[in-house]
């Protein structure tokens, strides 16, 4: 991490330590500070927050910068370890076989991402299929298969089907060329009991490698909620944050991927296919404290 990927109020901070050999505990409080402030503008947990100043706090205080090394330096090679460690690296996506399933509540970017996540697969030269199993959003097939056709990949929907996880299952053997499977599922505007059978009847079917959970960017504290709901119906294995090219930076979702005890898979940042990126701990630190 270099500093001019930090807000101007931290690096600030940080620069105030430039000079001095030994770093006080007043000269880290106000680094911790300004760190959390970014972080609490950007959703993340409370507790999180508190948890990440402590370990800033005592590792700054308690470890010998090696030596050349200065204040300033030790401090932002502690904050960026600590930050990685905060929100983690990169879920695992070798470039084989698999089948992805996505859940969600209504409107967090699953049908989208399910598209995104296909056309990046197809990049990586593997033959992804897209397959639409959420029959509760009127107009969820339509929209569906638009975005797969913009991506040019395959798809599998039934628009008078009303039976998820016969379409799931269906789908399934319509697509068995294809590489890499990904289950889009009906949300709901909130947890509701029918969602979570609906989506562990589904889940039984299609036998996935990896459940993502697709959350909005915009998401605070209710990522808890549901982090905790599907993990414990069909376990979350990633997440996708999306809206990303919004005002709101994402910190919620990290309560998710707490919870999960997970990481994150991809970033979503618009409404194009190609509007998604593989999560790297960089950026997404850069965005959290820029
Ligand atoms: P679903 O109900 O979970 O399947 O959500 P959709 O995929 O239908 O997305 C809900 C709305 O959010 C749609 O209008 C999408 O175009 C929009 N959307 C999804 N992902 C993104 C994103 O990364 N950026 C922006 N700006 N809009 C998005």
């Amino acid at each position: 991490m270099v500093l001019d990927d930090l807000g101007t109020s931290l690096r600030d901070t940080l620069d105030t330590l430039s000079g001095k050999s030994r770093i006080t505990e007043e000269d880290v409080d106000k680094v911790v500070k300004e760190i959390q402030r970014s972080l609490i503008q950007a959703d993340v947990d409370i507790a999180l927050v508190q948890e990440l100043s402590d370990s800033i706090k005592e590792r700054a205080l308690e470890e010998e910068p090696p030596g050349g090394t200065s204040a300033r330096d030790h401090v932002l090679k502690i904050v960026y370890e600590e930050m990685v460690a905060l929100v983690g690296e990169s879920t695992e996506l070798p470039l084989e076989e698999q089948t992805i399933m996505l859940a969600g509540l209504q409107g967090s970017g699953k049908t989208t991402s399910a598209a995104k996540m296909a056309w990046w697969f197809s990049k990586k030269g593997l033959r992804p299929a897209v397959i639409q199993t959420d029959t509760f959003r009127p107009g969820a097939y339509d929209q569906a298969k638009q975005m797969a056709d913009r991506a040019e990949v395959e798809f599998y929907g039934d628009p008078d089907a009303d039976d998820p996880v016969q379409i799931a299952r269906e789908g399934l053997e319509a697509t068995e060329d294809a590489d890499v499977h990904i289950v889009d599922t009906a949300g709901r505007h909130a947890l509701e009991d029918d969602l979570i059978d609906e989506i562990e009847d589904i889940e039984e079917v299609v036998d996935p490698d990896r459940n993502l959970l697709v959350l909005d960017a915009a998401i605070g504290q209710g990522a808890k909620d549901q982090a905790q709901q599907f993990d414990e119906s069909i376990g979350i294995d990633g997440v996708v944050i999306t809206k990303l090219d919004g005002t709101a930076k994402g910190g919620g979702a990290l309560t998710a991927v707490d919870q999960t005890d997970s990481s994150i898979a991809f970033l979503g940042t618009g409404e194009e296919v190609a509007d998604v990126e593989r999560f790297e701990p960089d950026g997404f630190i850069s965005r959290l404290l820029g």
